[in-house]
């Protein structure tokens, strides 16, 4: 009746535990969003906007000054020359971004390299459009890659080759060299880098986030995408940019007008505001989270939790395991938010084969009385 990758499709592990936490009362450490609100200028823009702007159907890919605002701020934060006008479309967020690359770029039979753990979405929709996944399989603490891994998975048939960088859930930002060492291979197999680079803008101890599509022989082959949602931290807002060379953009904007051909312009109006108006907020930003991130960590090293480093993205992991706890993580998650009252996501729901069961991934985008109550629960789920 359905199609084969929906049949069993299971819920995404996001939905299901705030699901769980909703129906409980749980705090929710789980999926990742913010307590608090988000710049109020670039909400108060999108409100001005929505009474007295512009609310029918924008230009296919996108108002023309948030795509040069997008090339504007990828040049500042990240050396990239894009044109904005040629090489930018907006989507319905970075979801919306993934699958219009998928479906453009994947033909049946194509084999697609992807990075375990693996973003939720990636999967199913690669399967859905005839991709032949080819996995490697990063393993904590460092999530790191090596040249024998990739030419285990790397073939004369490999067309396309999907990044998360930072990585979510493993908060780690990928090294330089081993972009680099991608970046050969995606070069010596003339494969296209799809980049989910959503979590660009949350680097954190003064690291500097380094796009892909600037390493040698990059910038034609890679379609970089981002998301206003992560960069303003409004989850909600579903705005987010594909990035590419015209010769991809054509096929990539042509997926997009028959995904949702448009996005909902006073929220894109807001976003070409914010994107030249936030200096500051793109200043504090990180640095909130890295204190917010420090007092996750503390807590819970007080309370006798390991925890693995953190980089990037809202998210810190904790390693069961080596805190005493033989239990594994999708157990232990389903016991700690209907018992104990505290949402966690466990890390094996990001892997296909191989996955560890020891790790639980937190959400540390939160205001210091969630953090803090959030660990005193986690502290009581200890004990099985
Ligand atoms: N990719 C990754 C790695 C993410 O973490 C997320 C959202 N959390 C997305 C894509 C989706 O972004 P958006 O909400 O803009 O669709
Ligand atoms: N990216 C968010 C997370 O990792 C969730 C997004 C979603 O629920 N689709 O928690």
């Amino acid at each position: 009746m359905v199609h084969p990758v929906y049949a069993d499709l299971p819920t995404t592990i996001f939905e299901v535990m705030s699901g769980l936490a909703r129906d409980t009362g749980a705090i929710n450490l789980g999926q990742g969003f913010p307590d608090e609100p988000g710049p109020l200028g670039v909400r108060e823009k999108a409100a001005w906007e929505a009474v007295h702007g512009y609310n029918q159907y924008p230009p296919m890919r996108g108002l023309p000054e948030l795509r040069e605002a997008a090339a504007r701020h990828y040049a500042k934060f990240q050396g990239l020359d894009l044109d904005g006008l040629g090489e930018v479309t907006v989507t319905s967020g970075a979801t919306e971004a993934l699958a219009a690359a998928f479906l453009s770029l994947i033909s049946p039979g194509d084999e697609v390299v992807l990075f375990q753990p693996l973003y939720d979405a990636y999967l199913p929709m690669v399967r859905r459009c005839g991709g032949v996944p080819r996995l490697a399989t990063l393993q904590p603490p460092h999530f790191r890659i090596d040249r024998a891994m990739l030419e285990a998975v790397f073939s004369p048939r490999t067309k396309l080759v999907v990044l998360n960088n930072p990585v979510n859930p493993a908060a780690t930002l990928w090294a330089d060299e081993d972009l680099a060492l991608l970046a050969q291979f995606c070069v010596a197999h003339d494969a296209i880098a799809v980049c989910d680079e959503v979590w660009e803008q949350i680097a954190l101890d003064g690291r500097v986030f380094r796009p892909l599509m600037g390493f040698p022989g990059m910038r034609e082959r890679t379609v970089k995408i981002g998301s206003a949602g992560k960069m303003f931290a409004m989850t909600g807002w579903k705005v987010g940019f594909l990035c590419a060379a015209p010769r991809l953009m054509k096929a990539l904007a042509g997926a997009h007008q028959f995904l949702t051909f448009t996005t909902p312009p006073n929220l894109q109006a807001a976003v070409a505001w914010g994107l030249d108006n936030s200096a500051e907020w793109f200043e504090r930003m990180p640095r909130d989270l890295q204190r917010s991130r420090d007092r996750l960590a503390d807590g819970l090293a007080a309370a006798g939790f390991t925890v693995l480093p953190a980089a990037g993205t809202y998210f810190l992991n904790v390693d069961l395991a080596a805190s005493g706890i033989d239990e594994r993580d999708a157990d232990f998650c389903l016991r700690a938010v209907r018992e104990h009252g505290i949402a966690a996501i466990p890390i094996s729901a990001f892997y296909e084969t191989d996955a560890p069961t020891n790790l639980i991934r937190l959400c540390f985008a939160k205001r210091d009385d969630t953090l803090d109550a959030g660990v005193e629960r986690l502290a009581r789920a200890r004990i099985p």
